[in-house]
């Protein structure tokens, strides 16, 4: 790296299995930028000395990562996005004071955009499977992109009560049995469970009712076509996989700390498919 170069991290415990230096290496390398981009392994008990010098250890900002996103949270002036959805996944420096936002709120909206353009006048009601972490990032976007009925179906159902608490009245919990008829009505179907992902069970659910306008999303990313997306491109469906909401999430970071906004492009999927799939 050349003296001078700007940097950025992501910081996470473990984060060996973290596809973000491989996005961002790449969009350094595209863009010709003096600039890097590491991981860094910090372990919970050395996470606030770590970020408190951020700065110091020569970072221009920051992804967080598990287990780290709540604390990064409480440690630095997060937007609106980053205290509604509970947790900050990037972090920059503004006049000399940490910021932060969550990104996978817009990760997620603008995948769907790129996908299945005009997606929120098809949505009409959304049913979003599972209510943890991620389900706050994809019910706070649906939200703020106007879908007005949100049910949320979770193995626990507290937490898709906790989600109504916490969102109000557009989100409405509602139990695994009723999936079928609420299918029958939903326009935008959300897997934020980790249900499909390689080394888990599939998500056993029968798509066959949805409407034909209907668009199914996947938050699973590995394995790239999970068996919910199978099954929706096998009905016809428009379908928003789980890798290019990763792609858009890192988008914003890059432009923080780099100064230049990163196209997500054909060729940048296909690397990180290929290390995917390794
Ligand atoms: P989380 O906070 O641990 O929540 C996991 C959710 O899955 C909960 O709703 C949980 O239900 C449900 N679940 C887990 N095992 C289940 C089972 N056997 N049967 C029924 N439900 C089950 O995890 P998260 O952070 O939200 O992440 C969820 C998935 O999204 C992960 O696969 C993650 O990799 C992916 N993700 C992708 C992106 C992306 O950019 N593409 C971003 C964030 C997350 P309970 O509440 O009942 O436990």
């Amino acid at each position: 790296m050349a003296e001078g170069a700007r940097a950025a991290c992501v910081i996470g415990w473990p984060v060996r299995h973290s596809r973000s230096p491989l996005i961002h290496g790449y969009w350094i390398a595209q863009y010709k930028l003096d600039a890097v981009y590491r991981c860094e392994e910090i372990a919970p008990e050395a996470f606030a000395d770590f970020l408190s010098r951020l700065a110091s250890h020569g970072y221009a900002g920051a992804n967080i990562t598990i287990p780290h996103k709540e604390a990064a949270l409480a440690m630095s002036e997060p937007d609106d996005r980053a205290r509604a959805v509970g947790a900050s996944n990037t972090l920059w420096y503004e006049n000399g004071r940490l910021h932060s936002t969550n990104t996978d709120v817009e990760g997620f909206t603008a995948n769907l955009d790129a996908c299945v353009p005009g997606w929120e006048q098809r949505a009409g009601e959304a049913v979003v499977l599972g209510a943890g972490g991620s389900a706050r990032a994809i019910v706070y976007g649906l939200i703020e992109r106007g879908i007005g009925k949100i049910q949320v179906v979770n193995r626990t159902p507290e937490r898709a009560e906790a989600l109504r608490a916490r969102f109000g009245p557009a989100v409405q919990p509602a139990h695994g049995s009723a999936l079928p008829h609420l299918l029958t009505r939903a326009g935008l179907v959300v897997n934020t469970t980790s249900l499909g992902m390689a080394g888990q069970p599939p998500l056993a659910i029968d798509l066959a009712p949805l409407p034909g306008h209907a668009v199914v999303a996947d938050l699973v990313y590995a394995p790239l076509e999970t068996p919910l997306l199978a099954a929706a491109r096998a009905r016809g469906l428009a379908t928003a996989d789980g890798l290019g909401m990763l792609l858009y999430q890192a988008v914003r970071g890059f432009q923080l700390w780099f100064g230049v906004r990163p196209e997500v492009t054909p060729q940048l999927r296909a690397v990180v498919e290929t290390d995917l799939e390794k």
